[in-house]
């Protein structure tokens, strides 16, 4: 068997030109970043989110503070973006430098604006199933096992990975669509005998190629959110060789990762209607 690679690239295009469409019809649509220090990957990454922003038209600030700015002073800056009536949306991109409390900062960013969703209100949200802003990461998951028409309602999904930001989220999407969902982590004690009963593995953990194809049931759907900068160049956390097992899997790049932007970008947009009393949500 050879599976369908479940192109992310392509699905991400047209969520862009959805989005682009909207923000047209909003007229203006605003989002801040904030870049704390000078780390390489953060700086590509903020550089991505600013350029399909901006293609889509929405309006961006690209705030970048040296890493020694005392904490307070990024706090008082989120609360400013926070009283601004220009921005609708905001993230401070992670890691943050060492020795400043993530904890702190990122549920400094008001709720409404926080389209990574990682504030307690958003995650909370998330789990009582009234979400306003959804982690873009996850999402973009959800979207792509929709797309490729992959059952979720009655399967056994397991998501590799616990972290606040892909692997919790992930976990609770799948449940709310019905997934019967197991969460495998560091401590879990026989990865493979979980992965092997799975119709859906979603691999969010950063080690090259975790997930063997010995460890996936054929024809099942594979999602590798793992972006992993190795000696050999760019690996994912599943081996590709799992397409000869697997019915669906997601390719690194081209995969979850053009996703996540187009869902930052439609969260945006959420917040944007939300903020001019054109969206409902149950949460608030
Ligand atoms: P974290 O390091 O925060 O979490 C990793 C998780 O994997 C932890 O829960 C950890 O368990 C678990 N884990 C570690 N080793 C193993 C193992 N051997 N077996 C089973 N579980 C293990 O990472 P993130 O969630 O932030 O990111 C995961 C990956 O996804 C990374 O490669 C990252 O670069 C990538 N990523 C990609 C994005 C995209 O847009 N495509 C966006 C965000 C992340 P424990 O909790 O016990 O420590």
């Amino acid at each position: 068997m050879t599976a369908t690679l479940m192109n992310g690239t392509a699905l991400a295009a047209r969520i862009r030109a959805e989005v682009a469409v909207e923000a047209r019809e909003l007229g203006s649509a605003g989002l801040a970043t904030i870049l704390v220090g000078d780390d390489p990957a953060s700086e590509i990454y903020i550089a991505r989110k600013h350029a399909a922003a901006t293609e889509v038209g929405i309006q961006t600030r690209d705030v970048r503070l040296p890493a020694s700015t005392p904490e307070d002073e990024v706090v008082a800056l989120i609360e400013e973006l926070n009283a601004d009536d220009s921005i609708d949306g905001m993230l401070v991109q992670l890691p943050l430098p060492k020795g400043m409390d993530e904890v702190r900062v990122t549920h400094a960013v008001d709720p409404i604006k926080d389209v990574d969703g990682f504030h307690p209100v958003n995650a909370g949200n998330l789990y009582l199933g009234t979400p306003l802003h959804i982690p873009a990461t996850a999402w973009g998951c959800m979207e792509l096992l929709a797309e490729y028409g992959v059952e979720v309602g009655g399967a056994d999904a397991v998501v590799i990975g616990r972290s606040e930001i892909v692997g919790k989220p992930m976990a609770i999407l799948l449940l709310a669509a019905n997934a019967t969902v197991t969460i495998c982590h560091s401590r879990t004690k026989d990865l493979a005998e979980h992965t092997r009963r799975a119709d859906i593995v979603v691999a969010a953990v950063g080690r090259p190629w975790l997930v063997t194809p010995d460890m996936v049931k054929p024809g099942a759907a594979v999602v590798d959110v793992g972006i992993n900068r190795t000696e050999h160049g760019l690996r994912g956390d599943v081996d590709p060789a799992v397409a000869e097992v697997a019915g669906y899997l997601t390719p690194v790049p081209g995969g979850v990762g053009p996703m996540t932007i187009a869902l930052l970008l439609r969260s945006t947009l959420r917040a944007a209607r939300y903020r001019r009393g054109l969206l409902a949500f149950r949460g608030n």
